[in-house]
């Protein structure tokens, strides 16, 4: 299992960049989980991957096992908090400025997503992480099912992910962006991990650019992971929105 081959290498995956001095780690680890669930998408894009169910959920599911398998345990359960989080923010947001859920949206509530994200990083190892459910609030009702969401989790990506981490052969993913943003210089470091630990079947470039709008998402057509400038500043209101 990739998990495996992952572990001896977390140690070099940019959890605490000591060169982006000017992003929070909050920040930080909600840039990595946007971009592992964008890097989902184009995953289930360029392998093919079957998908029995909604996309955004899939994607979702992909980036917190990512998460799962290339960081030991601490900072897993570190980005996981934030990541999840970072879901708790955009449904305060919503509540202030919407005022209601959208329902049609492909996305699922935001508060679904926070409890699938912390379902299954506590899934992935439910007899070591009781404390992460107690700190991230997972209800005994939920945390029951957590083990086998995992296990599912694993099947499906897992199964996926040893695939692309045999790299000999593949592309490696491709970094653009202005190099003199923090957010460039985190995303283009973890870009460079992700290349030793897995490779796709279709070269696939991770840009980071302007939008005019607090966005990522990734281009089927291009074969293109964007992360708009604008999401850092929106991170950001988010994380004053928390404390
Ligand atoms: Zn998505």
């Amino acid at each position: 299992m990739l998990k495996t081959l992952l572990c001896a290498t977390a140690l070099l995956l940019p959890i605490t960049s000591a060169l982006a001095k000017d992003m929070s780690a909050f920040v930080e680890a909600n840039v990595l989980g946007i971009v592992y669930h964008e890097l989902g998408h184009a995953i289930i894009h360029t392998e093919e991957v079957p998908i029995f169910g909604q996309e955004e959920d899939a994607a979702d599911v992909f980036s917190i096992f990512l998460v799962d398998a290339l960081f030991e345990d601490a900072a897993a359960r570190s980005l996981a908090l934030d990541m999840a989080a970072g879901f708790e923010g955009e449904a305060m947001i919503r509540d202030a400025e919407a005022g209601e859920i959208l329902w049609w949206d492909t996305h699922g509530p935001d508060e679904q997503r926070f409890y699938n994200m912390a379902c299954i990083l506590y899934g992935a190892d439910p007899e070591n992480r009781e404390s992460f459910a107690e700190d991230v609030g997972l209800p005994q009702e939920r945390a029951e099912s957590c083990a086998g969401e995992y296990d599912q989790a694993a099947a499906s990506w897992g199964a996926v992910m040893d695939t692309m981490s045999e790299i000999a052969g593949r592309p490696a993913l491709t970094f653009a962006g202005d190099m003199a943003l923090p957010v460039s210089e985190i995303i283009a470091a973890e870009v460079r991990s992700l290349n030793r630990e897995l490779r796709l079947s279709r070269p696939v470039t991770v840009a980071v650019e302007e939008c005019d709008d607090p966005n990522a998402y990734y281009d089927p057509e291009a074969f293109r992971i964007v992360f708009c400038t604008e999401f850092v500043a929106h991170l950001e209101r988010i994380e004053a929105l928390l404390k």
